[in-house]
């Protein structure tokens, strides 16, 4: 068997990867769909720490443009977030990966605490780390809790699973002609005003302390498999590359 090229990987899971063939909410089926995408790379070894979404839930941002108070609705997301961690969890453990649950808003009855020395501790022993409540704090997304936790977790490279197979110049749900940018510098990134990669400020933090981001999708063949033997199988954006589209 190859050896992964990262040995301890972040990987955010956004909350549309748990809606499944529903509009809104958790399906258990797709939940066992990612346990069994994160099984594939456990069991080479890697070490991981997953940041889950809770975009299939509750966003913040919309709350707010429905009338609700802005952190408020932030708060209502970071618990979306801990309830889809629950379901991982859940899924992880009946594919027989042995997981710990942590929160960075204080939920003792449900998860553990985040306490950074004991989410690497969890991870050396082969625990996978699930991260739920992204910072803790409102007005950011779960894409910030993960830069923040892929630093000070010591992790070699910061894997967004998304739904889409990379950063595309434009919307390509709307043209089908858009190209996809293989590399990004993280300077374009930040800088480009009609993508969205993530929040501004996980870019930021990842520019200023040199994280690499691998923005893929996950439910596509292996290639988180791929993604871990260092294969750029969606778009790489890092200090490290200029801007260039496939
Ligand atoms: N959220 C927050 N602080 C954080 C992480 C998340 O306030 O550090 C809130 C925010 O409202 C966000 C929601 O939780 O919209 C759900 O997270 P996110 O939108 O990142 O989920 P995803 O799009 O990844 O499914």
């Amino acid at each position: 068997m190859k050896n992964p090229r990262f040995k301890r990987i972040l990987l955010k899971v956004g909350g549309e990867s748990m809606i499944g063939n529903r509009e809104y909410g958790i399906d258990p089926q797709a939940a066992l769909e990612v346990a069994q995408k994160i099984k594939s790379i456990h069991d080479k070894g890697v070490q991981i720490a997953v940041v889950i979404g809770g975009g299939n839930i509750f966003r913040g941002i919309a709350g707010s443009k429905n009338g609700i108070d802005r952190a408020t609705a932030d708060y209502m997301g970071m618990l979306a977030t801990i309830m889809n961690g629950l379901a991982l969890q859940d899924a992880l453990e009946k594919v027989n990966v042995s997981t710990r649950l942590q929160s960075a808003l204080d939920m003792p009855s449900v998860a553990e605490t985040f306490i950074r020395r004991k989410a690497i501790r969890h991870m050396e022993k082969g625990h996978v780390v699930i991260l739920s409540a992204g910072t803790g704090v409102p007005y950011v997304t779960t894409d910030t809790g993960a830069s923040l936790h892929a630093l000070e977790l010591n992790c070699d490279v910061f894997m967004k699973a998304t739904k889409v197979n990379g950063v595309y110049e434009k919307d390509p749900m709307k043209f089908p002609d858009a190209k996809r940018y293989q590399t990004l510098s993280l300077k374009d990134a930040i800088s480009m005003d009609d993508v969205q990669v993530m929040d501004t400020s996980a870019l930021a933090m990842s520019q200023e302390n040199n994280l690499a981001v691998m923005i893929f999708k996950l439910f596509e063949g292996d290639n988180l498999e791929k993604a871990v033997d260092g294969e750029n199988i969606g778009t790489y954006v890092s200090n490290d590359v200029t801007t260039k589209l496939v």
